[in-house]
């Protein structure tokens, strides 16, 4: 029997999960986002200005979507060093809110609102909610954990450039997300994309997914920073509640190139279909990674047989904690497009 593990049906929305606009630090408006956005095909944005959550209905439309969100940092060794800002390691985490009325969120702090810009939107009643942020693993996960009760999807942003390691990210739980790709941090700070701390977290049983977004600023440095990274939602309209349930459900991939236009498993066979591409790969838990690479001519379909890894899985010694497999695609470009990951119970 067929099994679509990209939905057969519905349409594919362009998304931007991660923007500042002059809430923020970004340069542009929120209506010019939306502009240049939809310029290029885009219908969803999440607009993740720091440190404050401030709903867009104003902007919403049946052509285009306003996921209310917001980006908060966490500084290491705040105390220590002073003034040595790029020194410290930092935790960014972008909070997507299932409510689109949400405008309050845990582990809001009037310490980190360091923007001028962004002080008009401080009420009274949130300076009473203030909170201390602490750079350690459990103070984070308690932020997570009280993010996931209020309904929020949760993304770690940008390891690479956030100079954290292992030791900083796998004990995060609750993660619904993590960036391999940052159009920002490639641009203006020259780091590569990376997938080490998604399969890390995948490999220590975390359901987290790929996400990749531009964390656009539009200005300074950063004038190019828009449109490089991105996912595509498939679901069956724009409504909030529709797109957030289909990002619940996991029904989306990254990319910073190509295209997934099919995916789905049939006896054991995984089939990919893509826009043409130079390698399809498929990552597992295990050393099980295979490619497939054009050869005279682009690649557009590839089939993975599944079943040895399937009978590997029983022959294990001890139980594999936490199977899964991913699909990862690169274009003649270099560009990549990431699925999520897929459990074993639902390749089967
Ligand atoms: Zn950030
Ligand atoms: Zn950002």
């Amino acid at each position: 029997m067929r099994k679509y593990l990209l939905p057969q049906n519905g349409n594919f929305y362009k998304a931007n999960f991660h923007t500042h606009s002059t809430i923020s630090d970004g340069v542009w408006s929120p209506q010019k986002i939306k502009e240049e956005y939809q310029k290029r095909g885009y219908s969803i944005i999440a607009y993740t200005d720091h440190e404050i959550m401030i709903p867009h209905p104003e902007l919403c439309d049946e052509n285009f979507l306003a996921i209310t969100a917001t980006e908060i940092s966490t500084n290491d060794n705040e105390s220590v060093i002073t003034n040595s800002y790029l020194f410290k390691k930092v935790y960014h985490l972008n909070f997507l809110s299932k409510d689109p009325n949400k405008t309050t969120f845990p582990g809001w702090s009037k310490n980190y609102v360091w923007l001028k810009q962004t002080l008009p939107y401080v009420t009274p009643e949130m300076e009473q909610r203030s909170e201390t942020r602490h750079y350690d693993v459990d103070s984070i996960n308690d932020i997570i954990k009280r993010c996931n009760e209020e309904g929020f999807l949760v993304t770690l942003n940008h390891p690479a450039w956030s100079i954290q390691d292992f030791t900083d990210y796998s004990g995060l739980k609750g993660l619904w997300g993590v960036e391999v790709y940052n159009t920002g941090c490639v641009v203006d700070a020259f780091l590569n994309d990376t997938t080490q701390p998604l399969d890390d977290l995948l490999r220590r049983g975390v359901a987290v997914s790929p996400i990749a977004a531009d964390d656009n600023h539009n200005g300074g440095d950063n004038a190019h920073d828009s449109f490089g990274g991105w996912t595509v939602v498939k679901a069956n309209d724009l409504n909030y509640s529709t797109i957030i349930s289909a990002l619940e459900k996991g029904d989306f991939y990254s990319s910073s190139g190509p295209q997934i236009n099919e995916l789905y498993i049939e006896d054991g066979i995984l089939h990919v279909a893509t826009s043409p591409c130079r390698s399809v790969a498929v990552i597992s838990e295990h050393r099980f990674s295979r490619v497939i690479n054009a050869t005279d001519s682009p690649v557009t379909e590839a089939q993975f047989n599944l079943n040895p890894y399937f009978d590997n899985m029983l022959l294990a010694e001890k139980p594999v904690s936490s199977p899964y497999i991913r699909v990862e695609i690169v274009d003649e470009k270099g560009y990549h497009a990431w699925s999520r990951a897929y459990k074993i119970d639902e390749l089967k």
